[in-house]
């Protein structure tokens, strides 16, 4: 029996994840949910999964819990607050699986917590590695945790790897391996005319076209920042270096991602764009069980495409790759800037094509000192910080 906790169980991640584990009630359990402002959909959760903990943010949140939950079905689960209880909850000797799906960067102290107490983390929270891929890494091995990748390229990936090569944290590429090819839909503006760019809405940015995703990880579909980051997270999961990750532009979003052997074999994973498939993946590992996603019908999709990117209708994923050769320093940079201009953008204060602006900003501002590896957590924090101001000075600037 795997006990579970959801971090950020609210989010559209954790609902998937909730939805997989609902099928399967003979072999995960739940443990404990988190949320950040949807507290009320948080009792609703707690209650038709059994949580045992649940974590808010405040005392507020807590308040508002206990009133939400009021006569609820049996005992109320023990109520945490703050982000530390984030982090103590996911080394909890009652865990055995954490699902970190918190979004941004202030996912990262608990999916560290996680695999510094050696638990199997199923990971999508992305910026976590972007922000501290070296240390996280080196976390998952000093500590025998289990890392599973949950962002579909990734699970794609780690699924077409030699079997024996899936270690939890490599040091170097698996045999055999030439690159590896991380497929991108495009986002909602992949054939916009790029001068329209600047007037496009948030509601417009966050209609993907194929996932049904947050709003943040919309926006920076659209952008193509999210494949950036997720090049970055590539490079620390896989132990690959920048030249050899390719992105191909898949508009369908059929084939997850592709590993390519130097015989020239290159092996792909497929399946519908439904994230419950990584997630029972990730829960199921290394047997396979039934995420409830329909089968894929190639002859109903009828065709495939694939081109290279456009750097210039995208600046964000050429950012990304000089970010990921410039040092963790620039990594953080790039995430924070963009966390900033994402939250600014969705409140309607900075245009779309502000973003890449903003981020090329702060990147610019960085000193080669500061581009360089920070050392612990709390230097990550602390530069993280120090990005997340200068974006927001840059973001009124470009409001303006
Ligand atoms: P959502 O915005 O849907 O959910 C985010 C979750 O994090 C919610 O539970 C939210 O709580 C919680 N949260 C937000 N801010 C904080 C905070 N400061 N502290 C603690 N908790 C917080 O995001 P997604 O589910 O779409 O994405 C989650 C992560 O997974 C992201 O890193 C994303 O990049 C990654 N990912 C998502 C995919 C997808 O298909 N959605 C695919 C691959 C990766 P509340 O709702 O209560 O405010």
């Amino acid at each position: 029996m795997q006990s579970v906790c959801i971090l950020g169980s609210t989010g559209s991640i954790g609902e998937s994840t909730l939805d997989v584990i609902a099928q399967h009630p003979d072999v995960f359990s739940v443990y404990a949910l988190s949320a950040h402002s949807r507290i009320q959909k948080l009792a609703a959760q707690a209650a038709r999964h059994g949580a045992r903990v649940v974590i808010v943010p405040d005392a507020a949140s807590a308040r508002q819990f206990a009133e939400v939950w009021g006569g609820g079905p049996g005992a109320m689960p023990e109520i945490r607050v703050g982000a530390q209880a984030l982090a103590d909850t996911a080394a909890d000797a009652g865990v055995t699986t954490v699902m970190a799906a918190i979004v941004g960067a202030a996912g990262l102290p608990s999916a560290m917590a996680a695999a510094r107490a050696g638990k199997r983390v199923l990971l999508a929270n992305k910026e976590a590695l972007v922000a501290a891929g070296n240390l996280f890494m080196q976390a998952v091995r000093d500590n025998h945790a289990e890392l599973l990748p949950i962002d579909s390229e990734h699970n794609a990936i780690f699924q077409c790897l030699p079997h024996g090569d899936r270690a939890a944290a490599p040091t170097q590429p698996a045999r055999g391996v030439r690159r590896l090819l991380l497929t991108a839909s495009g986002g909602p503006f992949r054939t916009t005319p790029i001068e329209q760019l600047a007037l496009v809405t948030p509601e417009q940015a966050c209609a993907h076209p194929n996932w049904s995703m947050g709003r943040k990880i919309s926006v920076d579909s659209a952008t193509m920042l999210n494949k950036g980051l997720e090049v970055i997270e590539a490079h620390w999961l896989f132990a690959m270096p920048a030249d050899r990750i390719e992105v191909l532009i898949h508009p369908q979003s059929v084939v997850h991602s592709l590993v390519e052997y130097e015989d020239g074999s290159v092996l792909a994973q497929l399946g519908q764009p439904d994230m419950r498939t990584p997630i029972a993946y990730g829960l199921g590992f290394p047997d396979r069980i039934n995420s409830g996603v329909g089968l894929l019908d190639l002859a109903a999709a009828g065709r495939l495409d694939f081109e290279a990117p456009d750097m210039g209708r995208f600046p964000c994923l050429h950012l990304s790759f000089g970010a990921l050769r410039a040092g963790q320093g620039a990594c953080i940079t790039l995430n924070a800037a963009n966390e900033v201009a994402v939250a600014r953008f969705l409140d309607g204060r900075i245009a779309f094509n502000a973003i890449p602006a903003t981020i090329e900003a702060c990147l610019n501002a960085l000193s080669a000192e500061h581009a360089c590896l920070p050392a612990s957590l709390e230097d990550i924090l602390a530069l993280d910080q120090e990005a997340r101001i200068k974006a927001e000075a840059f973001c009124r600037q470009f409001a303006a």
